[in-house]
């Protein structure tokens, strides 16, 4: 197998034009036989990797998937796109079961996706000596690693397959994976000096934005009403925020619904059901939704609380733009959440160690919430990533801070601190500076103090802003052991009494009065999604297909799909098939219905007397289908007859059906296609005439050429 085979079936069976990056690396090392280690965050593209080689390869390619849902979804993916694939699972009956090994032992199947259980089960393993296996493709493979988070006992029995099937290479693929974790997935596999293959886990089409959590309900009417229709997701930290916020948000016209695993297994696969097939745009659920959804059109993912470490958000906001199209992340965050997550730590069964490791990761969390730093930047260099540059997609870049000194600022915070004998939090800090009339301040003679009103320059945000900077700069700590009392630290002091200055911060302005400067500086990042009245059309045509065929939208074509045709306009086959995601047989199973859609709409704008590029061609073609003879074509447009057939002679050429012995003759055909290689493209009709002394016509020549074109693409199929 060669690299080539597997790009004509990347295009083939996808539709896609070129590898992502890593993608053809990872290809041509299972055919070269070798075990492979790949680790890619969510959307990378995991799935291409084993799919093209088991589609290439001889015989069956054995995919081990640890959740049915996402095995179902992969096979019925691979289905739409006529790739001979089946799962075996507790889903099936007997008999479905006996019908899939029968189609296996005919060698009919190229992907056969088992559950670990199913797989290491007595009765499976003497139907798996029968087969011709061409690769062991393991997904999630840090289930396999009792120090990962998703630990999986079946899957520490998978070693079976070098220990049984030595000379077929296997590769373990995950999006989360630390280097003891990778270790441990090639050592418990005992793969064979593995090729590792390490993606970058930037996903520059996701915005990444966070924000304090005032408000928040309003912030998300805000973020929906901006995006109607669109599908997300928002993660709760309880189960009863999921609901009542679900509630809320239906109450207001938005169609949503909730998701916890308090609720019936029936009741929780139905709603995830709804939101896979586009029938609920928008899940409020705690982090247990989620995992086994491959939805590619999530648009966005909105995070109600913080999440309770940086490994968790990257996962959880991983979940929006597969498709490689803009999509958003949304996160509020506030210290109570913190608050919550230490009581829930501090209460659990774990040991003490597990529990110091979870609030130094809940600490990294909230810094990285509170930092006014790029934030993918932050989120890349905490995975180990190295990235220097500012990203222009992330609420810090889009909207930077604003830098000064801020010595002034902290000694009158640290004054205040001291003077009340380092006995409050924030709040109460914030309300001394800024001279409140709060009743418990007089009672406590806060008000006496000389630091007291000292800070009105500054609104309570900004103070807040400012003190959580002086906490990460040092200046300040909070005793979680007293009350979570404020404290000034040694660095603390220093700047208070005039040794040292500190450089802090000014909260960003709000977006609004911010964005009519960034129109100047933004990025060539592109961050909104192009749509217009076709792609909204082109949406609801794919959920009706959709509906009728019982598979989920997105399976039928991409958002970033439809929005290529929606842009491209694709009004034949060729059209079509040059845009990225559309293979073979989704061209034979859908084209009529898209090309269709396009065309229905490109006839509207023209009545509406609007000039709609490609038109023209599309115009002809109606009227000669309608049975208009040539010149009567040419005077009802206004064209000459010479264009009319030019036009025709570019519908053939793209697939369309014209019975060109009208115009050339099979001999003439042959001739002047054999001489085309004398010529360079793109053709001068002239200079063909010429050639054969005028002896064709110039729409034998135009026919011809278009005849030669047409082979070329379907040659190329
Ligand atoms: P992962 O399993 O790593 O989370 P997927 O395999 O589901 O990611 O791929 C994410 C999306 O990217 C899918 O919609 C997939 O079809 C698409 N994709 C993968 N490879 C390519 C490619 N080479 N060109 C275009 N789209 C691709
Ligand atoms: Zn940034």
């Amino acid at each position: 197998m060669t690299l080539e085979h597997a790009h004509q079936t990347l295009k083939k069976v996808f539709g896609y034009d070129a590898f992502r990056p890593l993608q053809a690396d990872i290809i041509q090392s299972v055919y070269d036989g070798r075990d492979t280690l790949v680790l890619m965050p969510t959307g990378g593209g995991k799935s291409i990797c084993f799919q093209v080689p088991a589609l290439t390869m001889d015989g069956t390619a054995v995919v081990i998937s640890p959740l049915i849902a996402l095995m179902k979804d992969q096979v019925e993916g691979l289905r739409a796109n006529g790739a001979p694939a089946a799962f075996i699972n507790s889903m099936l009956t007997a008999n479905q079961v006996r019908d899939v090994e029968e189609e296996l032992l005919a060698g009919r199947i190229k992907l056969l996706y088992v559950s670990p259980e199913k797989l290491v089960s007595q009765n499976f393993q003497p139907l798996l000596k029968r087969l011709t296996i061409s690769l062991f493709a393991i997904d999630e493979a840090h289930c396999i690693s009792a120090w990962g988070h998703d630990f999986r006992p079946e899957y520490t029995q998978l070693k079976f397959f070098k220990e049984q099937h030595p000379k077929v290479p296997v590769m373990a693929l995950t999006a989360t994976a630390d280097k003891l974790t990778r270790k441990d997935i090639a050592e418990q596999l005992q793969l064979n000096n593995p090729a590792e293959y390490i993606a970058s886990f930037d996903r520059p089409n996701i915005s990444l934005n966070v924000s304090r959590g005032q408000k928040r309900f309003e912030q998300i009417l805000n973020h929906l009403k901006k995006h109607p229709g669109q599908s997300g997701i928002i993660y709760c930290l309880a189960r009863r925020t999921c609901e009542d916020l679900s509630a809320k948000l239906n109450a207001r016209g938005f169609n949503t619904a909730f998701y916890h695993a308090n609720m019936a297994p029936k009741e929780r696969d139905r709603v995830q059901e709804d939101f896979i097939n586009d029938r609920i745009p928008i899940i409020c659920a705690t982090i247990a939704f989620g995992m086994g959804i491959d939805k590619s059109n999530v648009r966005f993912v909105i995070h109600y609380n913080l999440p309770r470490n940086l490994e968790g958000y990257y996962q959880e906001i991983g979940r929006c733009g597969r498709d490689g199209l803009p999509a958003e992340a949304l996160l509020f965050f506030s210290y109570q959440d913190v608050t919550t997550y230490r009581q829930m730590f501090e209460e659990s069964e774990a040991v003490q160690v597990q529990k110091d490791l979870k609030i130094a990761k809940l600490n990294r969390m909230y810094q990285f919430a509170e930092a006014p730093v790029c934030r993918r930047k932050t989120v890349l260099h905490y995975f180990g990533e190295s990235y220097d540059k500012n990203c222009g997609n992330c609420d810090v870049c889009r909207n930077p801070p604003r830098h000064f000194d801020g010595t002034e600022a902290s000694q009158k915070a640290m004054s205040a601190l001291i003077r009340m004998e380092e006995k409050v939090g924030i709040n109460m800090l914030v309300d001394v500076l800024r001279g409140s009339q709060r009743r418990e301040i007089f009672s406590l003679g806060f008000n006496q103090i000389k630091t007291y009103g000292a800070g009105k320059e500054y609104s309570f945000e900004e103070w807040q802003f400012l003190l959580s900077q002086m906490l990460h700069n040092g200046l300040l700590e909070i005793a979680y052991d007293d009350n979570h009392c404020l404290r000034v630290t040694e660095t603390g002091k220093s700047i208070l009494f005039g040794n040292r200055k500190v450089q802090l911060a000014l909260p960003p302005q709000p977006e609004e009065k911010a964005a009519a400067k960034e129109t100047i500086k933004r990025q060539p990042n592109r961050t909104q999604l192009l749509r217009d009245e076709l792609f909204d059309q082109l949406i609801a045509l794919r959920r009706s297909i959709g509906q009728k065929q019982g598979i989920p939208p997105y399976l039928i074509f991409s958002d970033a799909t439809l929005e290529q045709m929606a842009q491209k306009r694709p009004v034949t086959d060729a059209d079509l098939l040059y845009i990225s995601g559309v293979g073979e047989r989704k061209l034979q199973l859908y084209g009529d219905a898209f090309i269709g859609a396009t065309r229905e709409f490109i006839r509207k704008k023209i009545q509406d007397g609007q000039n709609v590029p490609g038109s023209t061609f599309l115009l002809t073609w109606d009227l000669f289908k309608a049975g208009h003879p040539i010149q009567e074509i040419a005077r009802l447009r206004e064209i000459s007859p010479i264009t009319v057939i030019s036009h025709l002679a570019t519908m053939y050429e793209r697939g369309e059906s014209v019975e060109i012995s009208d115009w050339v003759s099979p001999e003439a055909l042959d001739l002047i296609q054999g001489a085309l290689s004398l010529f360079e493209e793109p053709y001068q009709l002239k200079e063909i005439y010429e050639h054969f002394q005028q002896r064709f016509s110039y729409e034998a020549i135009r026919f011809a050429i278009a005849d030669a074109k047409r082979t070329e693409w379907q040659q190329r199929r």
